[in-house]
């Protein structure tokens, strides 16, 4: 179905938890946030019969995302529910990667179809100085999981940060390879997370899509290596989304950028997103939310047919750079 702006929305994001075991400076507050108890959080029954409801209104590609999504009990199951449904084509999961080794065989079984990995930089120390808690290798290992249980593609979102120095050749390169898409991700003025020094996200520290492709071509150069060269619409890894793709000559997987901010891809947004509490949200920048988890109760799943039917109208035609949500990422769903 159509938004009141006349794009097709068929892409739903899902936030199972929005507990986590990384605290990312960009994403959450160093001491945590208060988490939901679990009694607000959506049982695994609510979020299939939101989803059967969902396909109503033309939902076909599902995201499970968080908080670590991961973490939530039963996520296998869901995916195998899920997948059951005729109508989604496709299940993808967002991940900080740490469970994936003890879990990727089995969510590929239950039908999940494409995996993307969080991981912001390839050096140790910079590494737990972003999760605040996290060790560079056992994310590196949820990616060596993911490609030997054979998912296809495997993406890489990293969030640039000015101020963080991170060094994006050496990112780049990672998918000369391997099969590896990496993306990079501007940061987003998502929530009240604690940012590099404590206060937070600003403006300085957003490294635009272009001069951030300018820097790596630039690095590439002075090491010898050629120009990330543009890609078409046949090259691009499945589900390409709105990342504009790169690759090295040759390379076996992929260079993406996604520009929330120096390039909004607003008009082609084509996505709802369900929190871990049951609201939908038409945009990540906004702060309307619509209950379907009491119209669930109250109503069954007609009434979260006309929850989703609401959140069309509502879905604003972009976020006008709007700085601030009152959620976190980690509770909205990234
Ligand atoms: N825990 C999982 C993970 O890290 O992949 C899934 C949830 S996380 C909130 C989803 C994505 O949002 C991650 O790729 C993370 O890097 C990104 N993210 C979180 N805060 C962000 C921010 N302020 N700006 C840009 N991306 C952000
Ligand atoms: Fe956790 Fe993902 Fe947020 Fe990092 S980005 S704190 S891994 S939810």
């Amino acid at each position: 179905m159509r938004d009141g702006h006349g794009r097709v929305i068929d892409y739903l994001r899902i936030s199972l938890t929005d507990r986590c075991n990384f605290r990312c400076i960009y994403c959450m507050p160093e001491d945590g946030l208060s988490l939901m108890s679990h009694d607000d959080i959506l049982r695994i029954e609510e979020i299939e019969a939101i989803v059967r409801a969902a396909v109503r209104i033309g939902i076909r590609s599902v995201r499970l995302t968080g908080g670590e999504p991961l973490v939530r009990k039963g996520v296998v199951d869901l995916v195998g529910s899920l997948a059951a449904m005729e109508q989604i084509d496709n299940i993808s999961l967002t991940t900080n990667g740490v469970l994936l080794p003890q879990m990727a065989g089995d969510l590929k079984r239950a039908g999940l179809s494409r995996v993307n990995i969080s991981l912001d930089t390839l050096d140790a120390d910079q590494f737990t100085e972003i999760t605040r808690v996290g060790q560079l290798e056992s994310t590196l290992a949820g990616i060596d999981a993911a490609l030997q249980t054979g998912f296809n593609p495997v993406k890489i979102n990293a969030v640039t940060v000015r101020r963080l120095n991170q060094d994006f050749l050496a990112f780049a390169k990672m998918s000369i390879d391997r099969p590896l898409h990496t993306r990079f991700i501007e940061y987003m003025p998502v929530g009240s997370s604690g940012g590099v020094d404590g206060t937070g996200w600003g403006h300085e520290d957003v490294i635009p899509s272009e001069e951030l492709l300018q820097i790596i071509n630039e690095r590439a150069a002075a090491e010898g290596l050629p120009e990330l060269v543009p890609l078409d619409g046949k090259d691009k890894p499945l589900g390409w989304g709105p990342a504009r793709y790169f690759a090295f000559p040759g390379a076996q997987g992929t260079v993406g950028f996604i520009s929330p901010l120096s390039r909004h891809f607003c008009s082609e947004c084509n996505r709802l997103r369900l929190t871990a509490d049951g609201k939908l949200r038409p945009c990540l920048f906004s702060d309307e939310e619509i209950d379907v988890r009491t119209a669930l109760h109250d109503g069954g799943e007609d009434a979260v047919y006309e929850c989703f039917l609401q959140a069309l109208h509502l879905k604003p035609d972009e976020h006008h750079d709007k700085v601030g949500t009152e959620r976190n990422m980690s509770q909205i769903g990234g």
